[in-house]
């Protein structure tokens, strides 16, 4: 059976991302852990990248969607009831500046969102140029793409959408620039200010500065609030928008709903996906009103956004989220504080630096703690196998893929987790 899903994952190899040339095939889930089809059980230090927080398979999402199924499962031309619901939940949860006073768009999956946030930023500004961050990982079309960094998903495939500017994000573990006297947040927010306000290119002319408030693919990423409140003021002098990506960082995943919530920035356009919809396909944009009033009816369809399936497990998602005895983002946090104390109490030579905010923790790994030189490619590799022999799927991430996410479902017990960081820390011993 285990060459069956050896063959089977070679097979899927060009569909699944990254995680298709391991070696192992899910088959059934259940919370945090999944089985292969061999009934091999492993703990999911991934989920989904970050798509299950409320667990896979949880039992109240799968009596939402026999429920729902046996009412309405799809409406477009008008809308439904599960829909309307949706985005009057989704404003009342949105943070400051958004909530109770913004318009959703419903979208299937990230990259769409970020796709229609681009051209309603562009619509309701008049301007045409974005400001997006190194790192930055927004999706994989042509708008999406052009703001997304990264050789792997660009080489190629190019020309992207014009008018693409990309800054610094202050990644202060490589930040390129002297942090000497300027924390990274503070240059690269300043940075931004000097795009945004001094009368080259870029001045008067951009719609839109797009951020996420921590960044994903990049490597988890979590700035200080300083740099987002920097943001702020260089969009405010300057006109422009801003939109926080919470797509990977978003529901509840750091501790607070929103990450953006961590900074007290108001957004003006918020784009969530992943744990949304959890299990099944849900993105969107929540949008100021007054800037959603500038856009025409009628000049966005979308066949399946906010289908009623999608939507009533969304909105079953966010109750569990929000349950007061489950408390899950409270414990996220002090979860995540866990977590992070304990791998850095491995003392591995290759542990270069733990972050995160929540659950959403990176382990930079690296050959020489002084050069921060990445660990090889290849050293990565042996960790993925190691900790997969031992049942848990860890997936890196980064610029040089040498950074191992801890992003579990929410749901995770203690016990499951800590097994987890046992064998990663083996994985790390053993190299
Ligand atoms: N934005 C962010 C911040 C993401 O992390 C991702 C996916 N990793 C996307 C957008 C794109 O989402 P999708 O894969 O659903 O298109």
């Amino acid at each position: 059976r285990a060459a069956e899903a050896l063959a089977l994952s070679a097979r899927t190899e060009s569909m699944a991302r990254g995680g298709g040339r391991m070696p192992v095939v899910m088959d059934r889930a259940f919370g945090a852990t999944f089985k292969d089809p061999d009934g091999s059980t492993f703990i999911d230090l991934s989920a989904g990248v970050g798509v299950s927080s409320v667990g896979r398979c949880h039992p109240k999402v799968q009596k939402a969607i026999v429920e729902q199924s046996q009412q309405l499962m799809h409406a477009m031309e008008v809308n439904s009831t599960r829909r309307t619901e949706l985005a009057a939940r989704l404003s009342a949860l949105m943070p400051e500046g958004l909530r109770n006073d913004c318009i959703t768009f419903f979208a299937q999956s990230g990259s769409d969102a970020l796709e229609a946030a681009v051209k309603f930023a562009r619509r309701v500004t008049g301007r045409h140029q974005i400001i997006a961050f190194h790192g930055g990982y927004h999706g994989v079309w042509h708008a999406s793409n052009a703001l997304t960094t990264g050789t792997a998903y660009r080489k190629g495939y190019g020309p992207f959408m014009g008018g693409v500017i990309h800054a610094p994000y202050p990644y202060a573990y490589r930040f390129p620039f002297d942090t000497t006297h300027k924390s990274a947040e503070q240059i690269a927010g300043e940075y931004v200010d000097y795009l945004l306000n001094t009368p080259y290119t870029a001045a008067d002319d951009v719609a839109a500065v797009i951020v996420e408030p921590v960044q994903g693919e990049g490597g988890y990423v979590p700035p200080s609030p300083e740099f987002l409140q920097l943001l702020r003021k260089a969009c405010d002098r300057s006109g422009t928008l801003l939109i926080v990506d919470e797509v990977q960082c978003g529901a509840g995943r750091t501790g607070r709903m929103w990450a953006v919530e961590h900074t007290g920035v108001k957004p003006d356009m918020l784009t969530f996906g992943k744990g949304i919809g959890g299990d099944v396909p849900m993105a969107g944009i929540a949008m100021r009103s007054d800037l959603a009033a500038r856009i025409p009816d009628g000049s966005v369809p979308n066949t399946f956004a906010a289908n009623s399936l999608s939507a009533a497990v969304a909105l079953t998602n966010l109750e569990i989220l929000h349950d007061p005895e489950l408390g899950l983002m409270p414990r996220a946090e002090l979860l995540g504080q866990e977590v992070q104390e304990r791998v850095r109490g491995f003392q591995s030579p290759y542990v270069g630096e733990v972050r995160g905010k929540g659950l959403m923790i990176g382990i930079e790994l690296v050959e020489d703690k002084a050069t921060k030189e990445p660990l090889a490619p290849e050293k990565v590799g042996r960790i993925m196998e190691y900790v997969l022999g031992h049942g848990v799927l860890m997936v890196p991430c980064g610029r040089y893929g040498n950074v191992m996410r801890v992003m579990p479902s929410l749901t995770i017990s203690k016990r499951l987790l800590h097994r987890a960081l046992d064998v990663f820390g083996e994985a790390l011993a053993s190299l």
